[in-house]
């Protein structure tokens, strides 16, 4: 079956009405970007920062940034790269930042780091060194509002700056119910948003993200959905892409639906992207849109999972 899969990689990810879906991996290490190649992903759509640094002892300098970066990138020139600043939030907290938040929940990732305003410009500037030869994005985690936003492209503007570089396009991830409240603000002040799933399913179910009822197939809940469709309007008001790169955008019972909701992108660890061009192009996009639009009013997210199984046919 994995070989049937890779056969079909060099094939256009488009449904059978032919309405295309941008692929991209997700990636951490060298060995992931190189898997993203040869799976044939049109580059990255979150390249996770934190997890060089997760035993860190002190916040990471420009230096020790680029060392951890030039690998991943490697392979990478003149590919779509979207690089994430450190992402320290509740379950990837390095030892020195162990208790700062209360109750030993940290969730502040961002606020923390605004307070260090130094550690943000080390990352900007060994991002805007190392990854020159990319197309490189820069996505910043956890937004709450669009100050923070602003506070951001500030310290990568002055990076920029310091460094005679053009600034890259920074866009934010929704993964908080603050951001989906403020979508349309920060769609304005992004060039792009992207749906973290994983945490922004458990924080509007009101779970911790470990929980298997916050896993990714509950991200088809009719309430999640609705505040991913109300950032894909938001979006696309402003013309803006959407992606989406927590799990969901792998599960065969969600990505249907985030097809169907507008999502122009999905990213996804290199081993499932074989999968899912597959499956995008064996679904037509009608249909996925009129299963989302009944998933939105569904009364909990099984009668979501059946309503996706026969509407959308997803079988491989
Ligand atoms: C997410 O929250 O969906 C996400 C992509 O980021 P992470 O899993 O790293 O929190
Ligand atoms: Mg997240």
């Amino acid at each position: 079956r994995r070989a049937a899969l890779a056969a079909e990689r060099h094939l256009p990810c488009e449904t059978l009405d032919r309405h295309s879906v941008i692929l991209r991996a997700n990636v951490a290490t060298a060995a992931d970007s190189e898997a993203a190649l040869r799976a044939g992903a049109d580059g990255v759509g979150l390249l996770r920062t934190e997890l060089p640094f997760l035993e860190a002892r002190r916040w990471p300098g420009e230096e020790q940034h680029a060392a951890a970066l030039a690998p991943v990138l490697r392979e990478l020139a003149g590919r779509p790269v979207t690089v994430r600043t450190l992402d320290f939030a509740d379950d990837k907290v390095p030892p020195f930042l162990a208790g700062a938040g209360p109750d030993g929940r940290i969730g502040r990732g961002l606020p923390l780091m605004l307070a260090r305003p130094e550690a943000f410009t080390a990352q900007f500037r060994a991002l805007l060194t190392t990854g020159a030869g990319t197309d490189l994005r820069i996505m910043i985690p956890m937004v709450a509002a669009p100050e923070e936003l602003r506070a951001c492209r500030e310290l990568l503007r002055a990076a920029a700056e310091s460094l005679g570089v053009p600034v890259p396009p920074l866009g934010a991830m929704v993964e908080l119910p603050e951001a989906v409240d403020r979508a349309d603000e920060l769609a304005r002040e992004s060039a792009f948003l992207s749906v973290g799933s994983n945490d922004l399913t458990s924080r509007i179910l009101g779970l911790d993200r470990r929980d298997p009822a916050a896993g990714p197939a509950h991200t088809a809940h009719p309430e999640v959905l609705r505040a991913i469709g109300r950032v894909v309007e938001a979006a696309h008001r402003h013309r803006r892409q959407v992606s989406v790169c927590g799990d969901a955008a792998a599960h065969p019972l969600v990505m249907p639906l985030l097809i169907g909701l507008g999502c122009d992108v999905l990213s996804a660890a290199p081993a499932a992207l074989d999968e899912i061009r597959a499956r995008v192009r064996r679904l037509d996009a009608e249909a996925c849109a009129r299963a989302a639009h009944e998933a939105l009013v569904a009364g909990g997210v099984e009668e979501v999972w059946a309503i996706v199984r026969r509407r959308c046919s997803p079988a491989l």
